[in-house]
């Protein structure tokens, strides 16, 4: 009857919110504990380097020290000052970038250029890597933020010398298909184990192993990328066999046809 069928069209409606309901208590579940994960390792992070600043600190003002010494423990000091600043800032960036507040400034950019201009700046502390970049595209524009790119580009080839032995060739490679700027970036380095692939996008990861350990970071530097590659439009992926090397490739959409040609003639 008509009673029968508008009782069970309630019974179904009360089921689907309740059901909806469940989501959101999960979900709000789910955040609360992502908050406190960060807490906590966002409070790790920073109890490191504080830690070894002030006992190197209370060392010195215990001691009267040769001036070795004390160069020594002042150089320490001033490196973990400057690990707690790199990783306040990059926290902040993400922060930024997560939260929806961070908007890129889109300009004509060359990215061999803008490559060039890194390899250049990274190159000048890497003496015992070598560097090289092979351009085969067919257009020459993206639509990007200068700056923004350049971080990310200076994250993954520091990454590269950081994780690969000193000799070690990274080979940038630059191309494109009808749509997409393909940017690769290649290392002969200690490589990244499959099961770690998926999880080197999120915040703080690192890979943690003898090897490894002692080669300094924050784990945030991929985190970021991901974010400013998606800003773009793009994508960022990794490809790696363990122990041989690693390849990341960005991939970009190119500018529409009509603004490709429009700035062809412009180029500085
Ligand atoms: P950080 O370099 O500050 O630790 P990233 O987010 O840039 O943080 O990288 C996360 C981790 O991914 C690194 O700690 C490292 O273990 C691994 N990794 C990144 N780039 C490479 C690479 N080129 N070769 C091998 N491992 C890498």
């Amino acid at each position: 009857t008509a009673h029968n069928e508008e009782l069970v069209m309630q019974q179904e409606e009360l089921e689907r919110m309740l059901a909806e309901t469940e989501k959101m208590k999960n979900r709000l579940l789910e955040l609360d504990r992502l908050k406190s994960e960060l807490v906590s390792t966002v409070s790790h992070e920073l109890r490191t380097p504080l830690a070894s600043i002030l006992g190197f600190t209370e060392l010195m003002m215990k001691r009267s020290l040769g001036e070795e010494k004390q160069k020594k423990y002042l150089t320490t000091i001033h490196q973990e000052a400057l690990r707690l600043t790199n990783l306040v800032n990059d926290f902040l960036d993400l922060q930024r970038m997560e939260s929806g507040a961070f908007i890129c400034s889109f300009e004509r950019v060359d990215p061999k250029l803008l490559i060039e201009r890194v390899i250049e700046a990274v190159s000048h502390t890497a003496h015992h890597h070598h560097f090289q970049l092979v351009d085969e595209r067919s257009q020459k524009w993206l639509n990007g933020d200068e700056e923004r790119l350049i971080q990310v580009f200076t994250n993954l080839i520091s990454n590269a010398v950081k994780f690969s032995p000193k000799g070690g060739m990274i080979a940038v490679h630059l191309e494109n298909d009808a749509h997409n700027m393909i940017i690769n970036v290649k290392d002969e380095g200690l490589g990244i184990p499959a099961a770690e692939i998926p999880h080197l996008f999120k915040k703080f990861h690192r890979i943690d192993n003898s090897d490894r350990r002692k080669i300094g970071g924050t784990g945030l530097g991929l985190a970021i990328c991901k974010e400013i590659i998606e800003a773009h439009g793009g994508e960022i992926m990794i490809s790696s066999e363990y122990g041989k090397g690693s390849v990341f490739s960005i991939v970009l959409p190119l500018p529409a046809e009509g603004q490709q040609a429009d700035h062809k003639t412009e180029a500085n």
